[in-house]
């Protein structure tokens, strides 16, 4: 991975911070990087380690061809350690090998760096989140703690309260469609309805495309139009999409969401909103035919049927039949 702040998209107000902080004397022990998911926290933290420890950096960024830029980029310097959620949570045992690691010096490195990912899952986790908590009250010598963490979810006041907070932003729609579109050479079109959809998220948006989310809606909304109430064949055809939507797991919450996008979308179109004010944009060629099919009431009960159904996925409800409910109920 290419890291240098000049490569990372927007989050000026991270950089500067970040930097002014490294360039007084002291950095601070701790930072909590805090913003929407997908926005390049993590590839910020790599890109700090990296140049609080470059040898000869270049106009206050990494010179990335040093002997310590290089192993940083590999992912292969061996004081920086990463500690990532095995599944959801950290897990108690990541956290005591640390504890262990951090009692030898660094290897080599000024500072050696520390980067805790995603600890917002972790804090219900009160034995994890309280030794986290020591590890942050007795700051082992040269040593850097980086935490990021979703924007959403609550930190233990007493973990941010010994940290320095680096804010994170959901970034300009244009610059999320410009990266996806260097990435992937998609159209101009779709980049920009991923960027729209994923809410400024580079991350989010590289999902929805990895798992073709907005293609499979382009479907459902398609063969929707198509199908009539109460014949046999469109019972099976909805039941062979529910099944598909069913299987994917968690990112059948994307779904949900994109189909909530588009059914909003149409409600606007219905109160007089302008085509610029629309996120869908995949889904224009369909606007008019969904108009003539649902009343704006029938829309509003179809936007409280997907809410139920994220309702009922949080409760862990049977995924399959939460589906075939649902995709019935918005025919
Ligand atoms: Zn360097």
């Amino acid at each position: 991975m290419h890291l240098s702040f000049n490569s990372l998209i927007a989050q000026e107000k991270a950089k500067k911070l970040l930097k002014k902080s490294f360039h007084r004397e002291k950095m601070s022990h701790a930072y909590l990087f805090r913003g929407p998911a997908g926005v390049g926290k993590k590839r910020c933290a790599l890109t700090f380690a990296a140049y609080a420890n470059c040898l000869s950096p270049v106009d206050q960024d990494v010179c990335g061809n040093c002997s310590s830029c290089v192993k940083f980029r590999s992912g292969n310097h061996p004081d920086l350690l990463l500690i990532q959620p095995e599944g959801v949570h950290i897990k108690i045992k990541q956290v005591r090998e640390l504890k262990h690691q951090l009692t030898y010096p660094p290897f080599e490195a000024r500072h050696r760096m520390v980067l805790f990912e995603d600890i917002h899952n972790t804090m219900r986790r009160k034995e994890v989140a309280n030794s986290l908590l020591k590890t942050l009250e007795e700051p082992p010598e040269n040593t850097v703690l980086i935490l990021t963490a979703d924007e959403a979810g609550e930190i233990l006041s007493t973990i941010v309260s010994r940290c320095q907070i680096i804010p994170f932003y959901a970034l300009p729609y244009n610059l999320v469609s410009k990266a996806l579109n260097a990435e992937n050479g998609i159209s101009d079109e779709e980049a920009a309805t991923l960027a729209a959809v994923a809410e400024g998220s580079l991350g989010r948006a590289r999902l929805l495309l990895k798992k073709d989310l907005l293609s499979f809606r382009r479907e459902i909304v398609e063969r929707f139009l198509r199908l009539s109430k109460g014949r046999p064949e469109s019972v099976e055809i909805v039941l062979n999409m529910a099944d598909i939507a069913a299987k994917l797991k968690e990112n059948l919450y994307e779904l949900l969401d994109l189909i909530k996008i588009w059914l909003r979308d149409l409600i606007l179109l219905g109160t007089g909103a302008s085509e610029s004010m629309l996120i869908s944009r995949d889904l224009f060629p369909f606007m008019d035919a969904a108009r003539k099919r649902w009343s704006l009431k029938e829309l509003s009960d179809r936007l409280l049927l997907v809410d139920k159904a994220k309702k009922q996925l949080d409760r862990n409800c049977n995924r399959a039949l939460v589906c075939e409910v649902l995709f019935f109920g918005l025919l």
